[in-house]
């Protein structure tokens, strides 16, 4: 049986739809937006990361909002006061809160919880590549990756990085969604291998536009590690 999101999602072209996981606390439905926004739901609680692309008409307000960096595809203030309503929390790096208002700072290495969620803020950057030689596209400590946890799974979003060894050493995550696109994060491969190291159950490519995750997936077989490309371009 279709979900509604599911039949939405066909009828209009619209949107993915939704990934559901079970959880011990219920279960967790991750809805593909565009780009790098998406939508989660648990619960009766909605959070959005990275509100920034894509169509908001007729999507729930946001009890939690997660940014992971300043650029347009991530940070849209418009956007966020769009999904806000009274008592939404707001959480996002300090380069971020100087634009979004409301915004609470959450840094690398910090962890907050919020309900039945713990929210974990992990470092993404460059390693090497940036608009000219010297600079990089994403400085280390500016921007957050998550880790959210929530009975007892783990959903990594990484944010725009290259295969960081942090990204390298995370432990225990059931669902990863990893960035690849040149110039500003990484190649398939290069996430690939990321992957690889880490482990996660389960993988879906996000903020890939350009990209071929064909290749990906291709780089990942016999790993063990399911993958799943789903479209995150509609329209
Ligand atoms: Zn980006």
């Amino acid at each position: 049986m279709l979900s509604l999101g599911a039949a939405v999602g066909m009828l209009t072209g619209a949107m993915s739809a939704a990934e559901e996981f079970p959880t011990k606390a219920g279960a967790v439905k991750i809805t593909p937006i565009q780009h790098a926004s998406l939508m989660i739901e648990a619960g009766s609680q909605v959070i959005y990361i990275d509100p920034a692309q894509g169509k908001y008409d007729g999507l729930p307000p946001a009890d939690l909002i997660l940014i992971t960096d300043i650029h347009g595809d991530h940070m849209a203030p418009a956007v966020v006061q769009k999904l806000a309503k009274p008592g939404t929390v707001i959480l996002a790096p300090e380069a971020v809160a100087k634009t979004v208002t409301g915004a609470r700072i959450i840094r690398n290495g910090e962890t907050q919880t919020f309900g039945k969620w713990r929210i974990e803020a992990v470092p993404m950057y460059n390693l090497t590549r940036g608009p000219q030689p010297g600079k990089l596209y994403h400085d280390k400590g500016r921007g957050n990756g998550y880790v959210l946890t929530y009975g007892g799974k783990r959903f990594y979003f990484s944010g725009d990085t290259e295969g960081i060894p942090e990204m390298r050493a995370l432990k225990g995550i059931d669902v990863a969604f990893v960035c690849m696109n040149l110039p500003y994060t990484m190649t398939a491969e290069e996430a690939a291998d990321a992957v690889r190291a880490f482990h996660p159950k389960v993988v879906y490519p996000y903020h890939y536009r350009g990209t071929d995750t064909q290749a990906f997936a291709k780089a990942l077989e016999g790993s063990g590690i399911v993958v799943r490309l789903r479209n995150w371009y509609p329209g």
